[in-house]
Order: C-alpha cells, then sequence, then structure tokens
C-alpha cells in the first residue's frame, strides 16, 4: 500500500470540487476553534457555538449526500484507496440518524455544565444523572451499527479506526501486567527530588523556539501562542499552530511545546498530492499521540537529547541548573511517583490511569457497571493499579472532562500513542543505526524524515492498523514500551 501513486487529476472534477468543500469547511471550523481558545474574549463564546454547530452541520450535510457517494463509486477504479478512505467517513455519518446527533451534543453541552458543578461541590451525585445519560446516548450510537461484535467497538472506531475492543483489552492486559510492577518496584524506592530554583518564562520561550525549530518548526508555516491547556490545531498543511503554557517553577511547558509539536509535524508532513481531499491530516488520535509522545517522551527526556541541549540551558537558567550535570538532570526530568492525577502522571504510571478509564468505560457501556457505582470502581482501581486511595471525586472520577460531553472510546488513543511511539522509536533506530549519535548533536532532521516517510505523509489515505504494518513490520506490541521503561527507570532507579 502507497500513497505515492495519488494523482488528484485522475478523479472527476465534479468529485475534487465536493472534496475541496469539505476541505475548506474543515479547515474554518479549526481556525474558529483555535481562535476561541487562544484570541477570543470569553463573551464571544455562545455566538462562537453557534457559528462551529453551522459549519458542522454544513459538514455534515455535504459528507452524506448522495451525489459524493455516487462520484466515489466511480473513483473507486481511478483511485481506489482515495475513494475507499473517503467512503468510509461517508457511510459512518449516513448510519447515524440527525436526531441521535443532535441529541448527543445537547447531552453532551448539559453534561459539560453538570460536571462544572459537580467539580465546585466536589460532589459525583451532582454528575451523576447527566452522566447516565450520556451513557444511554452512545449506547444507542452504537446500536447504529448491529454489525458489531462490541458495543465499544463503533466507539472506539470514531478516535481509532479498525481496532476492537477485544485488541484493546489484549493490549491492556499485557501493559498493565508489566507495569503494574514496575510501578510498585519504583514506589518502594527513596522519593526522588524535582529541581529547587526557578526557569523565567521568557527564557524558557526563547530556548523552547530554539529546541522546536530544530525539530522542524518552520515560522513561515507555524504559529506557537499560550493557551490555558496546550494543543496543536492544524487548519492546512501549510498552517500549523502550537500552544503551550509555561511556568515559571518548572519545564512542563517545554515538554508539552515539544508534544504539541510533534502533533504538528505529522500534518506539516503529509504528502501535498493529498491536499484539498479531506485525507490531508493525522489518520486516528493513537497514531497521532504515538507523534507527540516520541518528541516529548522518547527524545526529550533521553540523555542523548540533553547532551546537547544541557549547555544551551545552563546558560539561559544558570542561577538553577549551575551545578546540575546531566545525569542529574536526566534524573530530575524522570520521576515517577504514583499520583491521583492523569495529566501529572509519568511515562511510567500514565498507560495505567489510561487503562483504569478504559475498563470501567467498557463496563459502563456493558450495562455490568451503574454510574451510581463508579466513584467506589474508581477508587478499587486506584489502589489495585498505583496502590492510591482516592480521598475524594475531584481527584477521582470527575478530573477528565472526556465523559461529560459524552465522549468515550477516546481514552485507549491515549496507551495506544505510547505503545507505538515506542514500537517506532526502536524501529527508527533500527533503520538509522547512528540515531542516537545524531541527536546528541543536536541534529532531529534524520528522525524527522524517517517519521514522515513511515507515516507523516500517508496522511489518512491508509487505516491506522495498515499505517503500523507497513511503518513497524507488524501490528501493535506492548513489548518495546515495557522493556524500554524496565531499561530505563531500572538504571535511573537502580532497580
Ligand atoms: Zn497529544
Amino acid at each position: 500500500m502507497s500513497s505515492r501513486s495519488v494523482d488528484r487529476a485522475r478523479l472527476d472534477p465534479r468529485l475534487t470540487e465536493r472534496l475541496g468543500e469539505l476541505t475548506d469547511l474543515g479547515h474554518t471550523g479549526h481556525v474558529l476553534a483555535w481562535d476561541q481558545q487562544v484570541m477570543m474574549p470569553a463573551a464571544g463564546g455562545p455566538a462562537r457555538g453557534e457559528a462551529l454547530a453551522t459549519i458542522s452541520r454544513l459538514h455534515h450535510d455535504r459528507l452524506v449526500a448522495p451525489e459524493l457517494g455516487a462520484l466515489l463509486d466511480e473513483a473507486a477504479v481511478a483511485e481506489p484507496l482515495v475513494a475507499r478512505a473517503i467512503r468510509r467517513d461517508h457511510d459512518v455519518a449516513r448510519r447515524v440518524p440527525g436526531e441521535l446527533t443532535a441529541q448527543m451534543s445537547r447531552a453532551g453541552s448539559d453534561g459539560y455544565a453538570a460536571w462544572l458543578q459537580a467539580r465546585e461541590a466536589n460532589d459525583f451525585a451532582v454528575f451523576e444523572p447527566a452522566l447516565r445519560r450520556n451513557i444511554e446516548l452512545v449506547r444507542r450510537y452504537s446500536e447504529c451499527f448491529p454489525e458489531a461484535e462490541h458495543p465499544y467497538d463503533p466507539l472506539l472506531d470514531r478516535y481509532e479506526p479498525g481496532t476492537t475492543a477485544a485488541q484493546v483489552t489484549a493490549l491492556f492486559q499485557r501493559l498493565r501486567e508489566g507495569l503494574v510492577p514496575l510501578m510498585s518496584q519504583i514506589a518502594m524506592q527513596p522519593a526522588r527530588q524535582a529541581f529547587t530554583g526557578d526557569f523565567p518564562v521568557a527564557a524558557q520561550r526563547e530556548i523552547g523556539l530554539e529546541i522546536v525549530q530544530s525539530m522542524g518548526f518552520d515560522p513561515e508555516a507555524w504559529r506557537l501562542d499560550d493557551a490555558v491547556h496546550p494543543f496543536a490545531a492544524s487548519p492546512a498543511r501549510c498552517d500549523i499552530r502550537v500552544t503551550s503554557r509555561f511556568d515559571d517553577h518548572s519545564l512542563t511547558g517545554l515538554f508539552a511545546l515539544m508534544h504539541e509539536v510533534g502533533h504538528g509535524l505529522y500534518e506539516h508532513g503529509v504528502d501535498p498530492a493529498l491536499e484539498r481531499t479531506t485525507l490531508d491530516s493525522g489518520v486516528s488520535l493513537g497514531v497521532h499521540e504515538s507523534q507527540s509522545r516520541l518528541w516529548e517522551n522518547l527524545v526529550g527526556r533521553s540523555p542523548e537529547f540533553w547532551t546537547h541541549w544541557l549547555p544551551r540551558m545552563r546558560d539561559r537558567f544558570p542561577l538553577t541548573l549551575r551545578d546540575v550535570d546531566l545525569d542529574g538532570f536526566i534524573r530530575a526530568i524522570n520521576i515517577v511517583r504514583p499520583t491521583l492525577i492523569r495529566v501529572e502522571a509519568d511515562e511510567v504510571s500514565y498507560a495505567l490511569h489510561v487503562i483504569l478509564r478504559y475498563e470501567l468505560e467498557l463496563a459502563l457501556v456493558e450495562g455490568t457497571l451503574d454510574t451510581a457505582d463508579l466513584p467506589a470502581a474508581w477508587a478499587a482501581k486506584m489502589k489495585q493499579f498505583l496502590g492510591v486511595d482516592v480521598p475524594d471525586d475531584l481527584s477521582g472520577v470527575l478530573q477528565d472532562i472526556h465523559w461529560s460531553e459524552g465522549v468515550l472510546g477516546y481514552f485507549p488513543t491515549y496507551a495506544i500513542g505510547n505503545v507505538l511511539a515506542a514500537q517506532l522509536w526502536r524501529a527508527a533506530h533500527a533503520d538509522i543505526p547512528e540515531l542516537a549519535a545524531e541527536i546528541s548533536r543536536g541534529e532531529l532532521g534524520a528522525l524527522r524524515v524517517w517519521l514522515r516517510e513511515k507515516i507523516h505523509r500517508h496522511g489518512r489515505l491508509l487505516s491506522p492498523p495498515e499505517l503500523i504494518e507497513q511503518a513497524v513490520g507488524g501490528p501493535l506490541d506492548p513489548a518495546p514500551m515495557l522493556e524500554h521503561l524496565r531499561t530505563k527507570y531500572g538504571a535511573l532507579y537502580g532497580l
């Protein structure tokens, strides 16, 4: 399977015009959503909500149009892969009644409001009825796909097309079996110290820009702005917007920036032949997250990377880093400890937070767990996976926004990204024997080019399982990630 042969000239001009319109509506939605989080004054929210809903309705109407279906039938001979990928979007959109989509969207906004109130009161009971309604609706969504083996499959398919609950369950089983004992071994070691001292924001932003320019951030086609919750938005291949949030007392903003630039490099690296076909973006959330995590963790927390960058950091932050050597720096940016909060979790415990949510989601969708029993089930799994007690709903079941908006099936993609990142990292080192030496010299070009060739350029043309197969020579496999973590943290913590 290859995207090399894609030639838009072989498509009916009526089809390319329709695909161009769909691309433009998507582009508009991305710009409006980016602006909402970065530029818009707070009072603009309600009007922006209307504008986004209109764009999304227009996009949906054009996507389900029977004329598009007929043109895709014709295109199946000239450009089979293009036709197949867009046919899939068209079919999925047609299966779900507009009335159900509208109910889900309304229940999502109601759920978000109830979640905010429940957080205010630190009381899950305030949110429970709204969550119950969201679960009911996602189960109805699943029923639109009666051929699915498991009711969770159609939910997962929205974010990770072609992957099933059975596959995720098997993958996570192996991850759990590796991570839980590693985590408890590390938790028995004495706690490690984070940096003492400051990292002034202005200097972090400057060196952050130097670092991401070495990754491939090009001011001609990219922007960097501040946002409360860092994210990346890509209206087009040459219009990539990343955000970060720097903090004087830690380097988390710097790692968040590398993470978001990893997402941006994916969208920027799509084959130009796919532009305006709607296939010029990332194929799934899991594959997307493999790109961000690879740059953030496998590159950004490695001794090779800091061999080049630590002396430059010392120039910027002499007061804090004057007496910190490479080993000390690497220990300080790789502290592992069990935590209650997913977004604060380290490289080892992160996937356990995800597996916990996945297992609970699965039980909610299957109907074997009642929403009223969720906080207790949450607490039991936290104890089992991470050995910690959950003191209240806010630091437990109310911490994530996803369920409030009726988003189920999303969480697994975070851990799929970590698993795939380690597989790609291993494959890249096999293909580029001098990679570690290059990274130690601050040269990141060969890695970027390799990722572009294996992942980025394909856009949404191949399905995620096909893409993964051609990139790493097999399906998702937790072994490289577990081996990486055991080796790295075994040495750091003297296990
Ligand atoms: Zn991400």
